[in-house]
């Protein structure tokens, strides 16, 4: 299998962290696509937003998923990038969908202790519980439509690395 590998979550999901890990597990690159938009326009999230709200920001990274889609790649995606059907139906057809799974308290917990590796504006200004809480109501059936596997997210990284190892030998549901 050459496919890309696509990490679905919400931010704190580990999408950055396992996904890279993963990476260097199975020989693939590995890519961020919020890292991609910055390297490429210069621009934060954060400030893609501010210039052009969240729909400029959105418009981008569905550009950057198929500018980042190539073979033995993994590619870490933004925590919004399941709304859009066309992202959802595009990751599904050109590669394998992982979503990293945990509860909005061990979201909230893990961005509460690391403030700084969470580069996103906050989408509610509620605090950080409550919002993953409602973003969770939002999107988990997004997340469970994208993902060809959905994956227990709340382990040590080595171990959820692991379960996607596992999961990916499966056939796909
Ligand atoms: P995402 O890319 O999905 O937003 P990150 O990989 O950046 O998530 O992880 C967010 C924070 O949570 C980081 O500080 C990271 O070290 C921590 N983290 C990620 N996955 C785990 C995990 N499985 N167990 C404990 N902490 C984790
Ligand atoms: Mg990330």
């Amino acid at each position: 299998m050459t496919q890309p590998i696509f990490m679905v979550g919400a931010r704190g999901a580990g999408k950055t962290t396992v996904g890279s890990e993963l990476a260097k597990a199975l020989g693939y690159k590995f890519v961020d696509t919020d890292l991609y938009l910055l390297r490429t326009s210069g621009l934060s999230v954060a400030d893609i937003v501010d210039r052009e709200g969240w729909e400029g920001f959105r418009r981008r990274e569905t550009e950057a998923l198929k500018a980042v889609c190539s073979p033995l790649t993994v590619v870490a995606t933004g925590g919004g990038a399941v709304l859009a059907q066309e992202n959802r139906d595009f990751m599904r057809e050109a590669g394998t969908v992982i979503y990293l799974r945990s509860p909005a308290s061990t979201l909230a917990n893990r961005l509460e202790d690391a403030p700084q590796e969470d580069q996103r504006p906050t989408l509610t200004g509620r605090p950080i519980t409550e919002e993953m809480m409602q973003v969770l109501n939002e999107r988990e059936a997004l997340y469970q439509e994208a993902a060809h596997h959905v994956v227990d997210g709340t382990q040590d990284p080595a171990l959820v690395v692991n379960s996607v190892m596992d999961a990916l030998a499966l056939p796909v549901a």
